[in-house]
């Protein structure tokens, strides 16, 4: 893997995409500056070294060119509060100006360009595009792991405008490539893979991969539904993808074949209806009278499943065990993610991402208690089916 840490930047003018795809509130100001803070090292070591900046990002999904609404010039001041060094901008990415800017930076300056989303040539990959992005310096740093799975002209595209040695991951991306690597390739056995969220189609891939992988597969969530229903259980209204229950046997089916442990829930607290307040109680899985749906798994689920994770010594957690985000259906996240500490202060390995389980980890304050917290929810999901990412890659080669 190739990082920062390789190139002295002394007299280089880097070209860095970054994420800082930040949430803004109505009067624009950044509301989550987690992912301005997490570039900062990446920043500084450029600018010890005495090189200058050339900061490039996309925000939001922009559909009709520049918007003010998605403008970047509003992160200036939190980036520049950040790095604690002022930031200049530039109101266009490949505009003249643009240029005029990139090129009159000093050692020590930092200039941040305006919305890449702004081009469409951007999402498009566009080589032309990408060119000219290349023109704003002599070293090309990636450090956007949420935007890694695009091949857009600034995430994968533009690597090739630069030779070998000109190239390289910022500490962000590098940070999540070896993590995934930890445990994807150098992991300690016992491997769990805790896999949950909504729904099963979206998870196929991930789980026929981890079974080349991982010892133990723990499901909960909705997705578990369509597994007890596959196996012939009664789930009444619970989320079930009728389309996927081939699918379903089929992965136990390879599951047992390849001596891997599948964990299904056998017990669930199901409601009435889809509400905090509905009434619930505690059932067999695979019982699971008409008109009620489980929207949580159940006590002798969270204990085994509590047993497995907390034997591992690696572990991946990705989707919820239940409907978290409503109190009455939230233990089977919250315990699993106690067990994951519990583990991980045994000295496993956890690795925690993909959107809502990364939402649980810091909804319960437990994301310093955890080895690692991805970053990129889409990228995380798609390193772990493909094996890598196209802003990886690009670097590489
Ligand atoms: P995903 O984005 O696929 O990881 O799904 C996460 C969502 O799945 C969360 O919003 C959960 O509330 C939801 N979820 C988890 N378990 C269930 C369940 N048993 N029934 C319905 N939704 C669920």
């Amino acid at each position: 893997m190739k990082t920062i840490d390789s190139i002295n930047f002394s007299g280089k003018k880097a070209v860095i995409r970054v994420d800082f795809n930040v949430p803004l509130n109505e009067q624009f100001e950044v509301t989550d500056s987690t992912r301005i803070r997490a570039a900062i090292p990446t920043l500084k070591k450029i600018l010890k070294d005495g090189g200058s900046i050339v900061l490039m990002s996309h925000l939001g999904r922009p559909k009709e060119g520049p918007t003010n609404k998605y403008s970047l010039k509003h992160i200036v001041n939190e980036v520049s509060r950040q790095l604690g060094t002022p930031v200049k901008f530039a109101d266009d990415c490949i505009s003249e100006n643009a240029f005029a800017q990139s090129s009159a930076l000093k050692a020590g300056e930092v200039l941040l360009l305006e919305n890449l989303r702004f081009y469409k040539e951007e999402e498009k990959g566009n080589e032309e595009f990408a060119q000219k992005l290349a023109r704003h310096g002599n070293v090309y740093v990636n450090d956007a792991f949420g935007t890694a799975h695009r091949s857009h002209a600034s995430t994968a595209v533009m690597a090739k405008f630069f030779d070998a040695g000109s190239k390289c991951l910022g500490y962000v991306m590098a940070g999540e490539v070896e993590s995934i690597d930890k445990v994807l390739n150098q992991s300690e056995k016992p491997f769990t893979a805790i896999i949950g969220g909504a729904k099963v189609s979206d998870k196929i891939l991930i789980i026929e991969q981890l079974m080349n992988k991982a010892n133990n597969i723990l499901i909960g969530g909705g997705m578990a539904f369509t597994f007890v229903k596959a196996m012939g259980g009664q789930i009444g209204k619970s989320l079930c993808e009728d389309d996927r229950l081939q699918t379903a046997k089929e992965l136990l089916d390879k599951a047992k074949q390849k001596g891997v442990n599948i964990y299904i829930p056998t017990d669930a607290i199901i409601a009435d209806n889809f509400s905090n307040d509905a009434n619930k109680k505690e059932v067999a899985i695979d019982q699971i009278p008409e008109g009620w749906m489980g929207l949580d798994i159940g006590s002798k689920s969270v204990k085994q499943f509590g047993e497995v994770i907390k034997s591992s010594k690696t572990i991946l957690w990705n989707g919820p065990m239940g409907v978290f985000e409503m109190s009455s259906f939230e233990n089977g996240t919250k315990q699993a993610a106690f067990d994951i500490v519990e583990a991980t202060k045994s000295s496993a390995y956890s690795l925690i991402g993909g959107g809502d389980s990364v939402a649980a980890i810091n909804k319960y304050n437990l994301a310093e208690k955890v080895s690692y917290v991805s970053t990129g929810g889409g990228a995380l999901l798609e390193y772990i089916e493909q094996g890598s990412l196209p802003g990886v890659k690009a670097i590489e080669n």
